[in-house]
């Protein structure tokens, strides 16, 4: 019986282990992951799961029922990591020493929470990350046993943000450092960033831009955290949401190309032959944006678990799907298609008598390459159709409220 071994078991991997059965794979199927609980949806660590007043909750939602697993006849490995793959003979070995042959094998080992190199942080143990359950329940117990909650969040991106806002719906008092000149500078143009600066002042967050953390000093109640231009702040919980590096490891040992990422080709295969990488650790080459790039997002992770599953049972497909992502803070939900970097024109529609309703239109000469819509649901499924069908549209009708948004009106 052949063997595909998927390391990882997140939304990547577990994805990748369902659709390997739904297209036909008759082996075994291995699915590994060092996290020791029923694989779970990430995203809702930073928005519902930090913002529940339960002490103590694990209600982390699962990506599959356990018995799903066990239907299928997935072999599910949790709790343990691959320590090493031996390429020569086609083998993975776990931490408790056991050893699995693979015919297949497909890397779905994502990413891990960067701790930026600053003074102090090491030996501080009210400090942490937001990746895993783990991690959540760590900074929900901190926050929750706090005397002041006083958080301090380093790092203005997504997780930051919705951290900041999960909290802050607790009653924290948040204070957001940004070492750039604004938030979500990596990964939003100015107008959203703007619009969610004054969203979070609103709600009571302070947001501190060109402000970098360079000594963290805890004492037996407090973090105080120095910064570059002399302001100084005091925690009870210190939050890092600095960004994320691919965890190559496995792939480096096997001589794998690696460039921010596991290198594949459009059949999602890594340069080593039967092995594949998929989700925020692979790195691969978009033919509609003609680009290498690395996308941490959830609908990347599961397309790849799709089309790596095609390949692997002999259904040769290429991967060319719209990027898209979400993001919830307070009463605001985010939604965006498509990859705005290197935009030529940009359109905002607001939405007659709605309030935090709009949309923001990129244009990469004449194309529409992307599209944020916020509170605005009929905007991303328009704007998401229009990119995939490479379908013209005449940005001054966009901008023009009175238009309802129906397909043929642009
Ligand atoms: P990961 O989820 O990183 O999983 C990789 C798994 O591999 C981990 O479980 C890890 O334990 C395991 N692993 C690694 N190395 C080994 C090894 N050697 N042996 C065994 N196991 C190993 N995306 C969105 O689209 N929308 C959102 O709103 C959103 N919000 C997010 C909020 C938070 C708090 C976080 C953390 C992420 C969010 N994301 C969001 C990003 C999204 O969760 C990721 O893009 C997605 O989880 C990627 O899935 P993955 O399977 O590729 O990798």
């Amino acid at each position: 019986n052949l063997n595909c071994v998927i390391i990882g078991a997140s939304h990547a991997g577990a994805n990748c282990a369902m659709e390997l059965r739904k297209q036909g794979w008759q082996g075994n199927i291995y699915l590994i992951d060092t996290d020791a609980h029923l694989p779970y949806h990430r995203p809702p660590l930073s928005k519902e799961y930090l913002s529940i007043e339960e002490e103590g909750a694990t209600n982390f939602k699962p990506l599959f029922a356990l018995e799903r697993y066990q239907e299928e006849e997935i072999t599910l490995q949790l709790g343990l990591k691959v320590t090493k793959v031996i390429k020569k003979l086609k083998s993975v070995i776990l931490s408790n020493g056991e050893t699995i042959r693979y015919d297949k094998l497909v890397i779905a080992t994502g990413a891990s929470a960067i701790v930026p190199p600053i003074e102090g942080i090491e030996s501080c143990r009210k400090v942490s990350v937001l990746r895993s359950a783990k991690d959540a329940i760590q900074i929900q117990q901190d926050f929750k046993t706090s005397t002041n909650k006083e958080v301090v969040i380093i790092g203005g991106g997504y997780i930051g943000l919705e951290t900041a806002a999960s909290l802050r719906k607790l009653g924290g008092n948040i204070t957001v450092l940004e070492r750039e000149e604004r938030i979500l500078a990596r990964v939003a143009p100015i107008a959203l960033a703007d619009y969610f600066q004054e969203l979070h002042t609103a709600n009571g967050v302070k947001i501190h831009t060109v402000t970098s953390a360079i000594k963290i000093k805890e004492t037996d109640a407090t973090i105080e955290i120095q910064c570059n231009n002399g302001n100084v702040f005091t925690a009870d919980v210190l939050i890092v949401g600095t960004g994320v590096k691919p965890n190559t490891f496995v792939a480096e040992e096997i001589g794998a190309e690696i460039n921010n990422g596991i290198k594949v080709d459009e059949n999602l295969q890594t340069t080593v032959e039967d092995v594949y990488a998929i989700g925020d650790v692979a790195q691969f080459y978009h033919p509609t944006y003609k680009e290498w790039m690395r996308l941490e997002s959830v609908q990347n992770a599961v397309d790849q678990a799709k089309i790596v599953a095609s390949n692997i049972v002999g259904n040769t497909q290429n991967y060319n799907t719209i990027p898209w992502f979400w993001s919830d803070q307070y009463h605001v939900k985010l939604q965006m298609v498509g990859l705005s970097k290197g935009f030529t024109r940009m359109v905002i529609r607001t939405e007659a008598d709605k309030k935090n309703c709009f949309s923001i239109w990129y244009f990469k000469n004449d194309a529409l390459i992307a599209v944020d819509a916020v509170n605005n649901g009929k905007a991303f499924v328009l704007g998401g159709k229009f990119i995939q069908n490479k379908i013209l549209v005449d940005p001054l009708k966009i901008a023009d409220n009175t238009i309802p948004f129906k397909p043929n009106n642009f």
